[in-house]
């Protein structure tokens, strides 16, 4: 069977991260979190107090700036690695969340993020979930899927998962900074968030990630079939 590209896309707290992991491990992919590479960025910019105006002083931190994945045997799972720190839960806690979406904006970041994961799909066989890889990363992506759910579901959800974590945060925060998050990603000039054409749609407000995960699997199978 010949390796394709699996890209789902949509809003935070879907559930995508999740589902893209499942998937992947189902079909023997690499699964790749381009929103934990941003974080990763936005967390570099936080430390090193990188003026987002400041076009020089982005280009020569982003040259600062390596990004890499190792798979952790405890949580089953890969963690995010920044110039050989890992960071996987720095970059999940709230005062990353409440800049991501500004860094993430700025388009030479976007450039340079980009570019590294195209290089990371070149040879097919990954999952890869986000706001634009369908529309951006990889037009062409064989199967894409875009994800989206009830914006107090989501809310819970990522209440839960902060909490997990041992951040305990008032939903209404949450609710806001989903808000605010949703509101620059959409609207950013570079690579915004957007359904693809050809998307595939999945609620998944009412769905189990068991559900979520056979949903996306299917997709895969038929065009796998198809392209026999
Ligand atoms: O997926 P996650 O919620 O961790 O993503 C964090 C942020 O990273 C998003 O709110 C968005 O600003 C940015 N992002 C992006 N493009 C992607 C993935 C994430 O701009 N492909």
């Amino acid at each position: 069977m010949s390796k394709i590209i699996v890209a789902l896309d949509g809003f935070s707290s879907c559930g995508k991260s999740t589902t893209a992991k499942r998937v992947a491990a189902k079909l023997h992919y690499a699964f790749v979190d381009t929103g934990a590479m941003y974080r990763a960025v936005a967390l570099y910019f936080h430390r090193n107090q990188v003026d987002c105006n400041d076009l020089n002083a982005i280009e020569k931190a982003l040259e600062e700036v390596h990004i890499t994945f190792e798979f952790n045997p405890e949580r089953l799972a890969s963690d995010t690695y920044l110039n050989g720190e890992n960071v996987e839960n720095e970059i999940r806690k709230m005062y990353i969340s409440d800049i991501v979406s500004q860094v993430s904006a700025i388009p030479t970041v976007r450039h340079a993020m980009v570019a590294q994961q195209q290089k990371m799909g070149k040879k097919k066989g990954v999952v890869m979930d986000g706001r634009d890889v369908g529309t951006v990363v990889f037009p062409n992506a064989e199967v894409k899927i875009f994800m989206t759910a009830d914006p107090k579901i989501r809310a819970q959800r990522r209440k839960l998962e902060l909490m997990q974590k041992g951040e305990d945060l008032p939903i209404e925060q949450i609710v806001e900074n989903l808000k605010i998050r949703d509101e620059i990603d959409s609207n950013r000039s570079e690579g915004p968030l957007k359904r693809a054409d050809d998307a595939i749609d999945l609620d998944t407000s009412y769905k189990s990630m068991d559900e979520q995960v056979a949903f996306v699997l299917e997709q895969v199978r038929r065009v796998q079939h198809a392209g026999k």
